[in-house]
């Protein structure tokens, strides 16, 4: 069965995130998403949140974390180990895909997202890991030579919106051939590379809208933390 699924989505358990899980599931149903991987910076989703908020929503939760590792940012869904603060890239694509989680390059050559660049998707190209070609938060051209990286290198590709807001999500997505729709059949076919990336840039407008919120939340923890008796 063909789903289309988001697999870069932040919530608020980002620091640059705006919107709760339950606000960007509403927003990825009413996209007609069949489901979103929750890939919060360096804040791993565990198995038991996944499932108790598919149960609550009805809707596919892959559990997922965005690591900052010391080569630039690297999406595992799964995540099966508590991963150190800044790691070294190539350890943890190797722990990760030793402990059978799905490791993705995110916009793999977009300097400004930390991209992990060229050199180091070809340093671990015996794990045939996913390339981000269609990140609807970069520009069109590190899209563009994501996806010339990825034929170059024939490895499978991936989309998915790194939305920091609700109405972000499903903005750029992944088709994916799955047997079932579970996170167990999603990420096997993601590790048999049966997918394909879609979607397009995340409008000017939900931009302006998502920075405005940041600047309200980051404004609402500054006053909370002002008001804090020392
Ligand atoms: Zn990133
Ligand atoms: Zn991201």
């Amino acid at each position: 069965m063909q789903l289309k699924i988001d697999l870069h989505v932040h919530t608020d358990a980002s620091n640059d995130g705006v919107s709760t899980i339950y606000e960007i599931i509403r927003s990825a149903k009413s996209k007609g998403l069949d489901g979103v991987a929750i890939t919060d910076h360096d804040v791993p989703m565990t198995d038991e949140e996944a499932i108790k908020i598919s149960k609550e929503t009805d809707f596919l939760v892959i559990p997922g974390v965005e690591i900052s590792t010391a080569s630039g940012h690297l999406v595992v869904l799964r995540p099966r180990r508590a991963f150190p603060t800044n790691p070294q890239f190539l350890e943890t694509v190797k722990n990760a895909v030793s402990d059978g989680s799905v490791v993705i390059i995110p916009h793999p050559t977009d300097p400004l997202s930390h991209g992990v660049g060229e050199e180091a998707v070809r340093s671990v190209l015996s794990f045939s890991l996913p390339l981000e070609v269609m990140n609807a938060s970069t520009l069109r051209r590190h899209n563009r030579s994501a996806i010339e990286l990825a034929e170059l290198l024939a490895l499978p590709k991936v989309g998915g919106s790194d939305a920091h807001v609700d109405t972000a999500v499903g903005d750029a997505y992944t088709i994916v051939d799955a047997g079932a729709r579970s996170v167990e059949a999603v990420l096997e076919a993601l590790k048999s590379g049966r997918t394909s990336a879609h979607g397009t840039q995340t409008s000017i407008t939900t931009m302006l809208g998502m920075r405005w919120k940041r600047l309200s939340k980051r404004a609402k923890l500054k006053k909370a933390r002002d008001e804090v008796p020392s």
